[in-house]
């Protein structure tokens, strides 16, 4: 056994610098800070190739004096704390004294500083932990730290280094937070001489979120607030139609320090219990502001985790303030439009926006009605309906001659026909009319030379002459039901079920004037409005083909329709747009089980696929595998 030994100060911050600093973003984390300490209004951080050739971050703070300059890289020396009592006072973001040094003894180093009452500034550079004489430099006011080629003198730690582009997304989160946490700190960041980041300082939180996450995550936020003795809670929540799939967009900041916590997050997941699907987790940006002598920031050398004194009142204080703010917010009536980004329809529509935001809103709108419409029909799923306006009084209209006669006329030569009645809603019309002829249902055109079976409640596998082929169930009766209907407008013979009860749909004035704009294309398709005050309008009468669906998110799909189509659309591609969306909208989905008669009765229409291999939205219909693949794939040829 070696006798014991003193470590040299070098290994000492080889050893502290494994723990700190563990890839290029903890430099620009720590350099931040100090920046941060120094009480800077303005940094600027320069990286080249991912932070492993160059990290420079620029401050105009307090600067350090010449005589302290070898100390600030020096282990184990600060200007932030004095005796061990301040070690439960911390009020900087750094502490320990061992950044700098950590930093120096692992690459190519150069501090300059000067203060506001000196003439020139001061230089000193270390190369792997060996000191240069310092020396004076010209330099602005503050300071500036320059760390070149990274683990230089460790090369394992240096292979270790991922891809420049990975280094610098580390380098930008880290950026974020500092970002975040101090609005009113001017912030650049560039990469490789071009521009990232340029932040002027702000006034509100909520403007740095808009920056980094977008303008439509921002205007999602709900404010909190609570103080509960000398622990103040504040910040964003978003709302819980803005979810993530991990945490990462959990931002909580103790004390304008980012913090990670278990303990806290777990508040986070339960105070959007039941707002939330499964493993979605809430977007927040939250602020806890306590007595430093609360919490023990020195438990972890990146000083991202703490230890709360009280973590239990903590954990309440955190859950209540979001609970209390969602509950006096009647948040339930909101969700109940499920998958919707909130508040869409409280914006008009997007007349002037650029194409850009407008095809994010668009993209908005159709993966909005693609989950509005995802779980209709499904067996055990029940539409909210507000108002039973709808339910009509016995004997009042004919409900099954709509159904019948509709499929009569879709697909003539079935023996039994589709039975959308199934899918019907529990809102009924008082009658429905037709100017076509209803003609009866017509005795079967085939029967044993279809072979076909369901599987996964959404594909139809057909036996053909040639081989086999595969249908997509909801694409093909999609295909049936646009050819149907395109033509049905084209004749302006759509039928269409005058409500009972006209429903009124309150609507933004902006939306209500896109309508009023499109009553005759959207009398061509049945569907009939009349204005009824600003904003409201009523529905007098609708497609049957859309019997099953409410009245309120039909007209809200047309809108949307209308919106997918562009400024000023053609008359001609605001039909097809329609067209396409009914379409889809009344077509039976994927997960629904269908009877034999009406698997028959889908096939009978499928040589609309097999002149037409995709339905409106361009998906395949259909796939084919033929007997001679089939053949040569099992080695039977030849
Ligand atoms: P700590 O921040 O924990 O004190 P560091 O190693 O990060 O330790 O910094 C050592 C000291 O160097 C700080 O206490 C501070 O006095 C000085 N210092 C570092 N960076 C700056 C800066 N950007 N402006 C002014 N002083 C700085
Ligand atoms: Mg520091």
């Amino acid at each position: 056994m070696n006798r014991i030994r003193q470590l040299s100060p070098h290994v000492v911050n080889k050893i502290a610098a494994g723990e700190v600093i563990e890839r290029p973003a903890s430099v620009v984390k720590e350099l931040l800070e100090n920046s941060v300490d120094a009480l800077a209004t303005r940094v600027d951080v320069a990286i080249a190739d991912g932070g492993s050739e160059l990290m420079r971050v620029t401050d105009d703070g307090e600067g350090i004096h010449p005589d302290d300059l070898p100390l600030a890289v020096a282990s184990h020396a600060t200007s932030k704390l004095c005796e061990a009592a301040d070690l439960f006072q911390v009020g900087t973001l750094g502490f320990r004294g061992e950044a700098l040094a950590s930093i120096a003894e692992v690459s190519r180093f150069v501090i300059r500083s000067r203060q506001a009452d000196q003439t020139a500034g001061t230089e000193l550079e270390v190369a792997g932990g060996v000191y240069r004489p310092i020396g004076p430099c010209g330099c602005a006011v503050g300071t500036s730290v320059e760390v070149r080629e990274l683990f230089f003198n460790t090369p394992v730690r240096r292979k270790f280094l991922k891809q420049s582009t990975t280094e610098f997304g580390h380098i930008s989160e880290q950026f974020t937070r500092i970002a975040l946490a101090h609005p009113r700190l001017h912030l650049s960041l560039a990469h490789n001489d071009k521009p990232v980041y340029e932040l002027p300082a702000v006034d509100k939180l909520v403007d740095r979120i808009a920056l980094f996450f977008g303008g439509e995550l921002a205007k999602q936020l709900i404010w909190v607030e609570s103080e509960h003795e000398n622990v103040r809670v504040w910040g964003y929540v978003a709302h819980p139609s803005q979810s993530k799939a991990n945490r990462k967009g959990q931002h909580l900041f103790l004390n304008g320090r980012w913090i990670q916590d278990r303990s806290l997050q777990h508040a986070l997941g339960e105070a959007y219990r039941g707002l939330l699907m499964v493993g979605r987790n809430p977007i927040t940006f939250l602020f806890i502001e306590m007595p430093a002598d609360l919490v023990d920031v020195n438990v972890h050398p990146t000083k991202s985790e703490v230890r709360f004194r009280e973590s239990q009142k903590l954990y309440r204080q955190l859950l209540s303030t979001i609970r209390t703010r969602f509950l006096g917010m009647d948040l339930g009536s909101e969700l109940s439009v499920r998958g919707r980004p909130a508040g869409l329809a409280l914006q008009p529509m997007p007349t002037k926006a650029n194409p850009t935001q407008q095809r994010q809103l668009q993209e908005d709108l159709v993966s909005w009605v693609k989950d509005q419409t995802r779980d209709w029909g499904k067996p055990g799923f029940e539409p909210v309906y507000s108002d039973p306006v709808y339910r009509v009084p016995e004997g009042v209209g004919d409900m099954a001659a709509a159904p019948a006669a509709l499929v009569a006329d879709i697909a003539p030569a079935v023996p039994t026909p589709l039975d959308h009645s199934r899918w019907d809603p529990p809102h009924e019309v008082a009658a429905a009319h037709s100017s076509a002829p209803l003609s009866a249902p017509q005795p079967a055109a085939f029967g044993a030379d279809i072979r076909a079976m369901q599987i996964h409640d959404a594909y139809l596998i057909v036996e053909t002459d040639e081989g086999l082929t595969v249908v997509d169930q909801h694409a093909l009766h999609e295909r049936i039901l646009y050819e149907h209907l395109r033509k049905r407008v084209l004749d302006g013979t759509v039928e269409s079920q005058r409500l009972l009860v006209p429903q009124p749909v309150e609507l933004a004035a902006a939306e209500a004037a896109v309508l009023r704009e499109h009553a005759d294309v959207l009398d061509q398709f049945g569907l009939c409005l009349e204005e009824f005050g600003t904003g409201t309008v009523l529905v007098t009468a609708y497609p049957v083909l859309l019997s099953r669906h409410e009245p309120t998110q039909l007209v809200r799909a047309v809108i949307e329709a209308i919106a997918e189509t562009g400024r000023d659309p053609a008359r001609r591609d605001l039909l097809d747009s329609l067209l396409h969306m009914l379409a889809c909208k009344a077509a039976i989905k994927a997960g629904q089980r269908l009877t034999t008669e009406e698997i028959e009765s889908l096939l009978a229409q499928r040589h609309l696929i097999d002149d037409a291999h995709h339905c409106p939205h361009g998906r395949p219909t259909a796939l084919v595998l033929s007997r001679q693949e089939l053949d040569r794939q099992f080695g039977r040829l030849g």
